[in-house]
């Protein structure tokens, strides 16, 4: 199971008291109490992040860095110190390291876009892994295709690993870029990115590690983990919606061309010719999106105040204790079933199709994700149509877990 962290939470992580803090939450769906296990796809928001979004928009709206005026100075002020925020948050050397983008999606994008234009040529390699998100496989996919480059895949194994021999096979001086998956969103495994990078750094390769399910699951440390690149959501670490993070060594996006053109990413224009702005804002063209970067500076505000440690020891314990329970139920099988995992269980129950589970499971007011998750090559390599995933974050509680298996209990009668 997920061994980042032997600790307890500690005594004041009080479960009841933090799900007050999410007014959804205390919602009913047909009648019935919330469970909320789609924590994958999205997580909820506390009213902290609520309200840090309703406060900008009713006492300072405004542009930043373009104004003198005290409300665009008090949003350049909010919007910078979340940057900030994140830096810490991840422990970057430097805030110009941190880009605001629109997701893990975009972030992905821009690096294949200018990490590609910038370094990659024909015949050179990018490897990724079989259980990548398909936002971490298309942009490479066009990448080599624009390119003439190749991309190589790290098979997995029946438990959902990576078989870490074959990484070893593939590397070599033509590597380019290794891109892969911190914790899978369909398998919930967690992928020893530490050693992936050390062994592609012998070879001279950069590595982008996609933490969208890591980050608000673990202490992350990219320093320590020594990431070329990092990327991840706001809306999947209880902040809103298109708003993510692309972290980057400076040495590379300095290095980089920009990925679109517009105001902020210039120094100097004519109608000639451009330079562009230093870093973060070559990344950044246009006006950003402010309310999301101050939800998502609310938010990561919010985590440290809980501990992303007590978090983490939190959700150990309860994913424990929900792959005991679901394990009690005859002819579940779990997708995935890695020594190191978090937050994530995929599973199938006999031959059901996972659909039908889900619509149940909706009526008793539980909702869980079914279908490929963005993963169709998992679900090609499982030979499967699909798995019910159930995805759990710091608010769930084994009260929650019951009321899955007494769900899944009631599909399998009324389905069988
Ligand atoms: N990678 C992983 C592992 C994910 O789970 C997701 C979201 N399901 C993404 C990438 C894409 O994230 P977004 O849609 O927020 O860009």
């Amino acid at each position: 199971m997920n061994t980042n962290t032997n600790i307890a939470p500690t005594a004041n992580f009080d479960v009841e008291k933090i799900r007050e803090d999410f007014p959804i939450l205390q919602t009913t769906v047909h009648g019935r109490p919330l469970v909320y296990l789609d924590n994958g796809a999205t997580a909820q928001k506390p009213l902290a992040v609520i309200n840090s979004m309703v406060e900008y928009y009713k006492g300072y709206n405004s542009n930043v860095h373009r104004g003198v005026h005290y409300l665009s100075q008090k949003a350049t002020d909010a919007h910078e110190a979340a940057r900030e925020g994140v830096r810490a948050f991840i422990n970057a050397e430097h805030t110009h390291e941190i880009i605001f983008t629109r997701g893990t999606t975009e972030s992905i994008n821009i690096v294949a876009h200018s990490f590609g234009k910038a370094f990659v040529n024909a015949g050179d390699e990018i490897i990724i892994t079989a259980m990548e998100h398909h936002s971490n496989i298309v942009p490479w996919q066009m990448l080599c295709e624009e390119r003439g480059a190749i991309l190589r895949v790290i098979p997995i194994n029946a438990n959902g690993e990576l078989i870490l021999e074959e990484y070893d096979k593939l590397l070599n001086e033509r590597t380019k870029l290794v891109a892969l998956v911190h914790v899978s969103n369909t398998l919930g495994t967690v992928n020893p990115v530490n050693d992936i990078i050390a062994k592609a750094h012998v070879v001279g390769a950069a590595v982008l590690i996609d933490g969208a399910q890591s980050i608000q699951h673990m202490a992350v440390d990219v320093q320590a983990m020594d990431a070329d690149f990092f990327v991840f959501s706001g809306h999947k670490l209880f902040g809103p919606t298109g708003i993510g993070v692309l972290y980057g060594k400076d040495k590379y996006l300095n290095a980089m061309p920009p990925y679109q053109g517009g105001g902020s990413m210039i120094k100097q224009v004519t109608l000639e010719k451009t330079t562009y702005n230093e870093l973060p804002f070559k990344f950044e063209a246009g006006t950003p999106h402010v309310e999301g970067i101050i939800g998502l500076g609310a938010a990561i505000d919010y985590i440290n105040a809980i501990g992303i440690d007590n978090i983490a020891a939190y959700e150990h314990e309860l994913v424990a204790y929900a792959v005991e329970q679901l394990s009690t139920i005859e002819g579940l099988r779990f997708i995935g079933n890695a020594k190191e995992r978090v937050s994530v269980l995929s599973f199938l129950a006999g031959d059901i199709h996972p659909y039908d589970i889900g619509v149940i499971l909706d009526k008793l007011g539980i909702a869980v994700r079914t279908g490929h998750h963005c993963c169709q090559p998992i679900m090609d390599i499982f030979s499967i149509p699909g798995t019910v995933r159930a995805s759990f974050a710091f608010y769930n509680t084994k009260a929650e877990v019951d009321a899955l298996v007494a769900g899944l209990l009631k599909a399998k009668q009324m389905l069988s």
